[in-house]
């Protein structure tokens, strides 16, 4: 049996539900193909951190926009994101410090809320950290984090209110093409014919661009997020933070408790099979990551270990996502590759590849930087500091 539809994105994570809301809006008729639950690739284990620190203008124009629609998520998109706006805080070293008041500058000129702390304000915001070996801190007031389960469902289920349909336990298995443009997929169970095809395939973006005859250069990369049971007397409202000092970040999840992570490439080592990995986080990594948040918070030494897991990020050679379509003209399209900071940009993504695939003439997003040809080019995207894998 086959479905004809105006297009088909693969993968029901953010990118591809955000993607097919917007498509939707735009009155092109989507179907959104997911080979497992929605939500069940990178991100349903996001810590979905919804910052706008990023070094390039394209990137923070995105995260800007993004929060944005995070604000008012009942009225743009409608359902909830569960977004709360703790606050952000990025601290980062003194050989750093000129690359954060950059960034800052930067980031301001697009219009973000954000500055750079003093002591006295950072101590402020940020009452139970040890500062003494840190020497720059920037804040942004309006961030913070989502649900990312809950936005998914609320962008699928936005573009369904528009027309849209829903695949679960469709696994794609094939791309179809005729005379250079694509004809639609075939799945586990019937076929979808489509003159759009858009791989949101996140980290087996790369698997699926293969179906395609396409070498995109995205490993599917092991993850780990620690959990902890904050002690009495700290268990009240606390920013996110990205701790460039000691590597590390950390963020209140409900219930009291604590997600702690790693900001580290060496997460871009460790490839595995994206359909059989050990979904766990190490005792190993607990005791590491934990000893960093301990350090940069003393009063948490009172905190309580729990259950942590694992989760893939999609890690390009620049950590920057592909956005382009492959090859021009062809009606296919690549939107997969976040590296491990694309959930916050999700909204922003959705918007850019639906105006990318509806060729839209006066598009919001620049998508020049995401194109895939950049690798092949040696020009990736750079970013100006050190701390460079979050963008
Ligand atoms: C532990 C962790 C922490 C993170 N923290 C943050 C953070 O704080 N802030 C932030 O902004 N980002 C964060 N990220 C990154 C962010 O979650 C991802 O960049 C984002 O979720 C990627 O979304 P996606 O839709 O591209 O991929 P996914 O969510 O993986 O969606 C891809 C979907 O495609 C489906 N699929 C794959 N192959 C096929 C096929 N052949 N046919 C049909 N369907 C298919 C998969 O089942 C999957 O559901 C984090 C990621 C992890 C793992």
């Amino acid at each position: 049996m086959s479905r004809t539809f105006d297009a088909v994105v693969i993968g029901g994570g953010i990118m591809g539900c955000a993607t097919a809301f917007e498509l939707s809006r735009r009155g092109v008729g989507v179907a959104v193909l997911e080979k497992g639950a929605l939500a069940s690739g990178s991100t349903g284990r996001s810590s979905a951190i919804v910052r706008q620190h990023y070094s390039n203008e394209t990137t923070a124009r995105m995260a800007l926009y993004a929060l944005g629609v995070f604000q008012e998520f009942e009225e743009r998109v409608g359902g909830g994101s569960g977004f709360v706006p703790s606050g952000f805080v990025v601290l980062v070293p003194e050989a750093d410090r000129e690359g954060l008041e950059a960034n800052v500058a930067l980031q301001k000129g697009v219009g973000i809320d954000t500055r750079v702390l003093s002591r006295e304000e950072l101590r402020e915001v940020l009452p139970d950290a040890a500062s003494a070996d840190l020497v720059a801190a920037a804040y942004e007031p309006a961030s913070g984090y989502a649900d990312p389960h809950r936005t998914t469902t609320s962008f699928v289920d936005g573009a369904k209110r528009l027309g849209a349909e829903l695949f679960v336990d469709h696994e794609v298995t094939g791309i179809r093409f005729s005379g250079g443009r694509v004809l639609g997929v075939d799945t586990v169970r019937e076929r979808f014919d489509a003159p759009l095809v858009v791989n949101c395939a996140g980290p087996w973006g790369g698997r699926v661009a293969s179906l395609a005859d396409l070498s995109v250069p995205v490993a599917p990369c092991r993850a780990q997020v620690a959990v902890f049971g904050r002690p009495e007397g700290h268990r009240g409202p606390h920013p996110v933070v990205l701790d460039f000092v000691h590597a590390s970040y950390f963020r209140p999840e409900t219930g009291d408790l604590m997600l702690v992570g790693l900001i580290d490439p060496k997460e871009g080592d460790d490839v595995v099979d994206p359909d059989d990995y050990p979904d766990h986080s190490d005792a190993t990594f607990d005791l590491d990551v934990g000893q960093r948040w301990m350090a940069r918070c003393p009063p948490m030494e009172a905190a309580s270990a729990r259950r942590g897991y694992s989760g893939l990020y999609a890690v390009t050679p620049d950590w920057h996502p592909v956005i382009d379509e492959v090859p021009e003209g062809s009606g296919h399209f690549l939107c997969t590759g976040f590296s491990g900071h694309g959930f916050k940009l999700g909204p922003a993504v959705g918007r850019l590849a639906a105006e990318l695939v509806t060729r839209e003439s006066d598009p919001l997003f620049d998508a020049h930087m995401f194109r895939l040809s950049r690798f092949a080019a040696g020009d990736p995207v750079r970013s100006r500091y050190a701390y460079s894998i979050t963008g």
